[in-house]
This record gives C-alpha cells, sequence and structure tokens, in this order.
C-alpha cells in the first residue's frame, strides 16, 4: 500500500497520470447533434458514454423519485438543480470501474457543475482533456427538435415555447462552461452543420 502511494507521489512529480484517459465533454446546445456523434464516437475510441438526460428520461421512465423530481424541471425547459445532477453523475462513473474515458453528453451544464467534475476527475487521477462544442444556430436547433419531436416521444422537443427556453437556459447558464474551460486550452468549437460522417471526422480529428 505505502509503495503504491510512493509511486504515485513519483509519477505526480514527473506530471505523469496513472491513466492516459480521453475525456471528452461533448458540448452544444440541445438538438446540435450530440447523442447522434457521442454513439459513433463511442465505436471509434472505446469511451463510456454518459448522457445526464438519457439518465434522467429513464428515471422518469422508471417513475422513481429522481425522476418524478427531475420531470418537474425538464418539462418546463430548465434545468435540474445542481445537487441531484452532480450525485447522479457521480453515481453513474462508481458504476463503470476502469473505464477507458468519458464522453459527457449534456454534462457539466453549469459552472458549479463543471467545478464538481474537475474535483471527481481529480479524485480519479485524471482530467476533462476536450471540449469540443458543436455550433448550429438557433433557428436550426428550433427545426430540428421540433422535427425530433414528431418521434422521439419527448415532451420538451414537442412544444416550441420548452424549446426556445431551453436554449435561453444554454445561453445563461451553460455557454459559460466553454469560457471556463476554454482558459485551460481545452476548449475547442466544431461546425455542426453538414453530414452526420462530416461532422464525425472533425470531431475525431480534434481528439486524435
Ligand atoms: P438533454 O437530453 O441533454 O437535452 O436533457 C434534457 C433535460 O434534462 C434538460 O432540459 C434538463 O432539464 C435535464 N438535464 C439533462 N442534463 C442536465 C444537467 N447536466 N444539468 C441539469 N439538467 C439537466
Amino acid at each position: 500500500m505505502e509503495t503504491m502511494w510512493f509511486m504515485d507521489f513519483v509519477k505526480s512529480l514527473f506530471g505523469i497520470k496513472k491513466n492516459n484517459m480521453i475525456n471528452l465533454i461533448l458540448f452544444g446546445p440541445p438538438g446540435s447533434g450530440k447523442g447522434t456523434q457521442a454513439t459513433k464516437l463511442v465505436e471509434q475510441f472505446g469511451l463510456t458514454h454518459i448522457s445526464t438526460g438519457d439518465l434522467f428520461r429513464y428515471e422518469l421512465g422508471n417513475n422513481t423519485p429522481l425522476g418524478i423530481q427531475a420531470r418537474t424541471y425538464m418539462d418546463k425547459g430548465e434545468l435540474v438543480p445542481d445537487s441531484v445532477t452532480i450525485a447522479m453523475l457521480e453515481n453513474k462513473m462508481n458504476m463503470t470501474p476502469n473505464p477507458k474515458g468519458y464522453i459527457l453528453d449534456g454534462f457539466p451544464r453549469t459552472i458549479a457543475q463543471a467545478e464538481a467534475l474537475d474535483g471527481i476527475l481529480a479524485g480519479r487521477d485524471t482530467q476533462v482533456t476536450h471540449l469540443l462544442a458543436l455550433e448550429v444556430d438557433d433557428e436550426e436547433i428550433v427545426r430540428r427538435l421540433l422535427e425530433r419531436g414528431k418521434t422521439s416521444g419527448r415532451a420538451d422537443d414537442a412544444n416550441e415555447e420548452v424549446i426556445r427556453k431551453r436554449i435561453v437556459e444554454y445561453l445563461a447558464k451553460t455557454s459559460p462552461v466553454f469560457a471556463y474551460y476554454e482558459k485551460t486550452g481545452k476548449s475547442q468549437k466544431i461546425e455542426g452543420i453538414g453530414s452526420i460522417d462530416e461532422i464525425f471526422a472533425r470531431l475525431s480529428g480534434a481528439l486524435s
């Protein structure tokens, strides 16, 4: 045990991390294609995909107390409180031992979540390595989400007022997370318009 501590100490002196994980924050407004691209990136890079939106929808579908609590915010297009979201994320990470790395989709959505994430990853001797932000303009987002709402079964995709509220939340609370990671040179903008394969090529180029 003591030897392990000593080796970690020596590695930290030389800036060597215990692992070479890629921890990607796939960033961008709702409807920018994060989910679609995450699925392809998982295949290519073998990373563990965590979507907080999907986790909330799972809870909601099972009518758990967490799902019932989250629904009140999701149906209005508002963010679920940080404490609830961070605890759920950490819990999910604890359920995936020894991952090659994470693709975080829809998290962090506030500066408080970003700070919490940094702490959680530091506790695992790793860190956020990339934030790739898909850029799509507001009117294209509204168009895409209304289209998705015809088949997704998501109440928050079917109502234009809720979609616009989600965009407002994104601009006010989430977009500052880009600048937060830009300070350490991790943030990068990626054109989010084009075919799925074109956008995937841009993202994987930025990761390689
Ligand atoms: P998404 O599927 O990522 O568009 O998320 C759907 C909804 O789930 C959001 O509009 C929020 O109400 C909630 N949600 C998902 N992720 C988060 C998060 N990181 N922080 C707060 N709320 C979230």
